[in-house]
């Protein structure tokens, strides 16, 4: 042990020996210096790791849009299962207080329910406020085993619409939730054919259908220390889709592009970029069905970790992408979409500067991954269409501010 330590050179004792050096000793003469000091290594529990970036490098305030800009994707309200009463999360009051600062037109409420939840919803954010809050509604996956379901939803979607819905969305739950008897069965397919008359009906009444299918690819793997997404996996295992009777990530991806390929009619808005992790995939498809179009909400640690390859991705398809976030208000689980100004300057600050190297979520530690992101710095002309036009197209509404 001893003889291994005289002739072991640490990074400390080599630059003793150009000390000594540098002070005119010949070789193999010590210098007469405090000997090596041993620093012990602690060990860290990962999850008390909360390393501070030492770069010195520009940090941009962007307390407003450069534009006005239309919320795509939140969640302001949850819809009780039998469709009979919903609840919003955060006054109007307090929401527009928000979107003031930020220079947000419009927010989409994404979860407005069915039947009467949909109805309260709209009375209490939409009707008040008809240019700064729109609603969708959502499928009544609680009936589906309803013998005439497939007619019954598809009409359903008719009276949404006189309700006052203005797009239909699809929670990650088709695919991985929603079982033959709802609650127990088999699970139903993306694009099991019951829904055709539901995707026929949006297209009838121009109703866009923001669509979340799957999740991040890292959910469908073991959590274990190979897993790019262990922490927050470990934290929540309920996320996990590995195993059991779940299809593969592939496999949902696939056939929610099946339902694109089977109604052309129909606008797809494919929530958090349909799969971030593989732009090359995304952009195949963007290429296939015209009317896909991608929303980027809680996906800027995706994208902002591969700022070239995003980079180019938004330039291709700049009239394809529309700004969302994910904001629920106080959802404590995932910093990344509780809803408030620390939230919107993080998706400005990646969206407008070429900073480099900054957090993706208002949180002490990355919660989706450890690792930080870099600004794409979008020039004029496509921020104003990701902010505005390419949403207010789908929506049917006029120019920003009109
Ligand atoms: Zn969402």
């Amino acid at each position: 042990m001893a003889a291994r330590q005289s002739t072991e050179w640490t990074r400390r004792s080599l630059l003793a020996g150009a000390a000594g050096a540098a002070a005119g000793l010949r070789a193999g003469q010590r210098a007469a210096t405090a000997p090596e000091e041993k620093v012990k290594a602690q060990p860290l529990d990962l999850s008390q790791f909360e390393p501070r970036s030492m770069l010195h490098v520009p940090q941009t305030n962007v307390p407003r849009a450069r534009f006005p800009l239309i919320d795509i994707h939140t969640h302001l309200s949850w819809g009780d299962p039998k469709g009979e009463s919903s609840k919003l999360l955060m006054p109007a009051e307090e929401l527009l207080a928000v979107m003031d600062r930020k220079n947000i037109r419009t927010m989409v409420n994404l979860t407005g329910g069915y039947g009467k939840s949909l109805e309260g919803t709209i009375a209490m954010l939409h009707k008040p406020h008809p240019e700064r809050f729109l609603v969708f509604t959502q499928p009544w996956f609680p009936k589906v085993a309803e013998a005439d379901y497939a007619k019954w939803q598809g009409d359903e979607i008719g009276r949404a619409h006189k309700a006052g819905a203005r797009g239909l969305k699809v929670l990650k739950s088709l695919g991985l939730v929603v079982r033959e008897q709802y609650n127990k069965g088999p699970l139903i397919k993306v694009d099991d054919k019951r829904f055709d008359p539901m995707w026929e009906a949006c297209a009838a009444l121009n109703m866009p259908v923001a669509i979340h299918t799957s999740d991040p690819e890292a959910f469908f793997l073991p959590i274990d220390r190979f897993n790019e997404r262990f922490e927050e996996l470990n934290a929540h295992p309920d996320w996990s889709f590995h195993g059991k009777d779940f299809p593969s990530d592939r496999e949902l991806q696939e056939a929610r592009f099946r339902v694109l390929a089977r109604h052309p009619k129909t606008n797809f808005i494919v929530l958090h970029v349909a799969n971030s992790e593989n732009l090359p995939y995304v952009a195949e498809n963007l290429d296939r069905y015209r009317n896909m179009y991608v929303e980027i909400g809680a996906r800027i640690g995706e994208l902002g970790r591969q700022p070239r390859m995003s980079r180019k991705f938004f330039d291709k398809y700049q009239d394809r992408i529309l700004f969302g976030t994910d904001a629920v208000p106080h959802g404590r689980q995932t910093p990344q979409q509780i809803f408030g100004d620390r939230l919107y300057e993080i998706y400005y600050r990646f969206l407008e500067t070429e900073d480099e190297y900054f957090d993706y979520a208002p949180a002490p530690v990355p919660p989706q991954g450890r690792w930080r992101i870099y600004g794409l710095g979008l020039p004029e002309g496509i921020l104003r269409k990701v902010y505005w036009d390419n949403a207010a197209r789908l929506l049917g509404l006029g120019q920003a501010g009109a």
